[in-house]
């Protein structure tokens, strides 16, 4: 896609949105992704080495993870929503220090600590900190699919009995269709979907219209195709996009508006397009990848980990390639 094009598309979709001028700088500055990452869309509330959690409705929160800078306390983006009776806390981050201080800033602006967590898929930097949300008094309710729930207590390393523990009990979230969570004048739809791993959900608001995308979506970062089944993945990323104004949280980099939300699923059909034609050559994974970059209409996508090209074109050519 020319600059352009995805230039005045973005302008056209966000027009009177507070993302305008964000897709009007666009047009004219070619470092698009590296001033995104800068940018917060939200209202900044507390900010440490490894992450900012930004204000970015009434009871509504993102906790956006700043990896690069060397602290993994959290490494994935989370968040807080509040409602009359329950505050809802998003995801179990990369450490339980990670967890514990999301849990207290809970307190802080809602006073109450997390009564729930949700995860949205088992990965660690989602969800091996999630015993740092219990204490001895607190124990909020754990939200899981029961593969997400399953796969943290199989795969994740190194085991720990107190993550474990925190997760057997989960109260499972239905993978067949979505869900609703009542906070008290709130609620929190729940959308099983699925493609950057077997199991994702999302945690949805319809006013303000507000997604927390799990890894379904990262901004202005290259994902991590580790146990993606990429075609599934394209039909979710399409399917997460919402017509009207949203605010997306992804699960790594800044958040992002439509525009943001439109550049990465060009990104992924960048992808797509280099694997299927490496396949169509006889290319071998490594290969593509290796010769792989993205156009720079696209902006910047910060690579997480050099292996992170290389792990997209495999899972494309396990999906492609007939057996
Ligand atoms: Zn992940």
């Amino acid at each position: 896609m020319k600059e352009s094009t995805f230039s005045r598309r973005a302008f056209l979709a966000q027009s009177g949105s507070c993302a305008a001028h964000l897709a009007l700088a666009a047009a004219v500055m070619p470092k698009t992704a590296r001033g995104l990452w800068s940018a917060s869309l939200g209202r900044v509330v507390a900010r440490e080495p490894f992450g900012n959690l930004e204000r970015i409705d009434e009871g509504v929160w993102a906790l956006v993870s700043t990896p690069l800078n060397g602290d993994s306390t959290t490494v994935s983006n989370g968040g807080i929503i509040v409602g009359k009776n329950a505050v809802l806390a998003i995801e179990g981050f990369n450490r339980p220090a990670g967890a514990q201080w999301l849990a207290g800033k809970a307190r802080e602006l809602t006073g109450r600590w997390p009564t729930h967590v949700a995860l949205t898929h088992y990965h660690a930097d989602h969800a091996n900190g999630i015993a740092g949300y219990v204490t001895e008094n607190d124990h909020p309710v754990v939200r899981a699919t029961a593969r997400t729930r399953d796969l943290v207590i199989e795969r994740n390393k190194p085991e720990d009995a107190s993550r474990a523990a925190a997760v057997r009990d989960s109260v499972v979230i239905t993978a067949a269709e979505p869900s609703t969570l009542d906070l008290g004048g709130r609620t929190v739809r729940v959308v099983p979907r699925l493609g950057h791993t077997e199991s994702d959900v999302s945690l949805e608001l319809d006013e303000p219209s507000i997604v927390f995308a799990g890894d379904l979506f990262w901004n202005a970062m290259f994902p991590n195709f580790v146990d993606a089944i990429p075609t599934k993945l394209a039909t979710s990323v399409r399917a997460l996009r919402r017509s009207r104004d949203t605010l997306y949280v992804p699960g790594h980099g800044p958040l992002g508006h439509g525009p943001e939300y439109d550049r990465y699923v060009t990104m992924l059909d960048e992808v797509e397009r280099a694997a299927r034609a490496g396949l169509a050559a006889g290319t071998s994974a490594t290969d593509v990848a290796a010769k792989f970059s993205l156009p720079s209409s696209l902006g910047e996508w910060t690579l997480f980990n050099k292996i992170f090209y290389q792990r997209a074109f495999e899972a494309w050519y396990r999906e492609l390639k007939p057996a």
